[in-house]
């Protein structure tokens, strides 16, 4: 199985990811907008038992989803997912980021325009429904 060392930029904490993601792409809700005070977030979902973080961390949530972060550097390592037993790793930490599609686009501030599907909410495989925004 494959596994992957990552680092935050001070070295603080290193995050060890086993196998391939579930999903990857990229999300612009307003949650992830706002912890990570960017245009969108570049997640990879991981079941919960493949990601693990030495060195210590701080998890803060804006309102459900606690996000750990290097307790240090303040670098999000990734998002908890527990009613899925899932974890959203930071993709940018990850070198081999290959993101599917968009999602949540309905909230967009900064709209991306590639050939990727462009998700209003969550994708029906995540339990929501499939309609796609123009762009
Ligand atoms: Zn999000
Ligand atoms: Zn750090």
């Amino acid at each position: 199985m494959t596994e992957q060392v990552v680092s935050c930029p001070c070295g603080a904490a290193k995050m060890t990811v086993r196998g391939e993601a579930l999903s990857q792409f990229y999300c612009h809700c307003g949650d992830c907008r706002r912890m990570l005070g960017g245009a969108y977030a570049l997640e990879a979902v991981f079941r919960a038992d493949a990601v693990s973080v030495e060195g210590a961390t701080v998890s803060f949530a804006l309102k459900r989803t606690p996000r750990v972060s290097c307790a240090a550097c303040g670098t999000r390592l990734y998002a908890d997912l527990p009613r899925l037993k899932m974890r959203g790793v930071n993709g940018t930490l990850l070198p081999g980021f290959t993101p599917a599609f968009h999602m949540h686009c309905s909230e967009a501030l900064a709209p991306v325009r590639d050939d990727l599907p462009h998700f209003a909410k969550m994708p029906a495989a995540f339990g929501g429904e499939d309609t796609l925004v123009d762009w």
